[in-house]
């Protein structure tokens, strides 16, 4: 787990205060019930030198939908408003390469899971340094990963909404598999097919073509999904984004990775089941890891991040002067 070091400044209902002073009161109705929109959001020291943050505006278009699909939450700053916060905190805190999280928090509103129509909502915006998510070796070499007997059932939760709630599921699958000796967990939903990391967006591939499971499914529109399906189609890839993929499927793929912010593009090198008898069964994924499709595709993500592809810096990069 990557461990918060604390900063200079977090911004907090529209200014930034010193890193120390940044509180919420115990009764805050977010930390009794959980109804938090929140993103996580990277930023790259590019190989000119600059700093950028990665699909900033993608990134607080989504965090306003989650509040939106909760129908609880008016975040009472505008879209425009969030992302000059969300600069100005990487600014103030010299923040050249590292990971930023907005979070939406219902304030003090009593007893209860559904709050009043008019109680107060607070905006943060917390700077922190981050490395691999994953470990060190995960993006080179691949994870080792196991089924969660935690599904997501699209009947239980908004998964399409980030909302610190949903992260007990997540919590629960990689705590599963840590216990096990594995890297992280990978979730099913209702019927049984795999859908998800515990935090990432889940591809494989088959035949040269790139397979993820569709929006239709319970699991989060992830900005790495989207970027690594744009990055895959500008080359020629086919990808098939709306899959329904089987557990056979995933365990006679030739490559398999999980991305995400954190996660970047993890290759995924075995994939563990437990049977019902507690026997745990692994599965190689394909021959080499990584594949040859996730390493290009890795590379294209790090060049695209890292300004160093002309057609995606002016939609995909907010260079920032620090
Ligand atoms: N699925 C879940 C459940 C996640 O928490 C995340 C991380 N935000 C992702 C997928 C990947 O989304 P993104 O690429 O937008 O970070």
């Amino acid at each position: 787990m990557a461990k918060i070091e604390p900063m200079d400044f977090i911004w907090m209902d529209g200014k930034l205060v010193p890193w120390q002073e940044a509180m919420i009161h115990i009764t805050t109705h977010s930390v009794l019930y959980g109804i938090t929109p929140f993103e996580g959001i990277r930023i790259y020291k590019c190989s000119d030198g600059r700093s950028a943050i990665f699909r900033l505006n993608s990134h607080i278009y989504r965090l306003f939908n989650t509040a939106k699909i909760t129908g609880i939450i008016k975040i009472p700053f505008t879209r425009l408003e969030i992302e000059q916060a969300v600069i100005e905190t990487v600014q103030k805190n010299k923040l050249e390469e590292g990971y930023i999280r907005p979070l939406v928090l219902i304030g003090v509103a009593g007893i209860g899971p559904l709050p009043d129509d008019n109680s107060p909502i607070q905006v943060a915006i917390i700077p922190c340094r981050f490395g691999h998510y994953l470990g060190g070796g995960a993006l080179e070499r691949g994870i080792r990963v196991k089924i969660s007997k935690w599904r997501r059932d699209d009947r239980v939760l908004p998964w399409h909404a980030k909302l610190a709630g949903h992260y007990i599921n997540a919590a629960l699958a990689k705590k599963e598999a840590k216990e096990s000796g594995y890297d992280e967990g990978l979730v099913l939903d209702s019927r049984g097919c795999p859908i998800e990391g515990s935090a990432e967006n889940l591809f494989i591939v088959k035949d040269g073509e790139l397979l993820t499971p569709g929006l239709d499914k319970p699991i989060l529109a992830g900005i790495t999904r989207n970027s690594v399906i744009r990055l895959a189609r500008n080359k020629g890839i086919t990808v098939k984004d709306d899959a329904t993929i089987l557990k056979d499927d995933l365990y006679d793929a030739d490559e398999a990775f999980f991305c995400g912010t954190a996660a970047e593009i993890t290759p995924i090198r075995v994939v563990a089941e437990e049977d019902k008898y507690g026997e745990i069964e692994e599965v190689p994924i394909g021959s080499v890891c990584p594949g040859a499709t996730t390493k290009k595709l890795q590379e294209l993500f790090f060049k695209a991040v890292r300004g160093e592809i002309a057609e995606y810096q002016k939609e995909w990069l907010t260079y920032i002067e620090i």
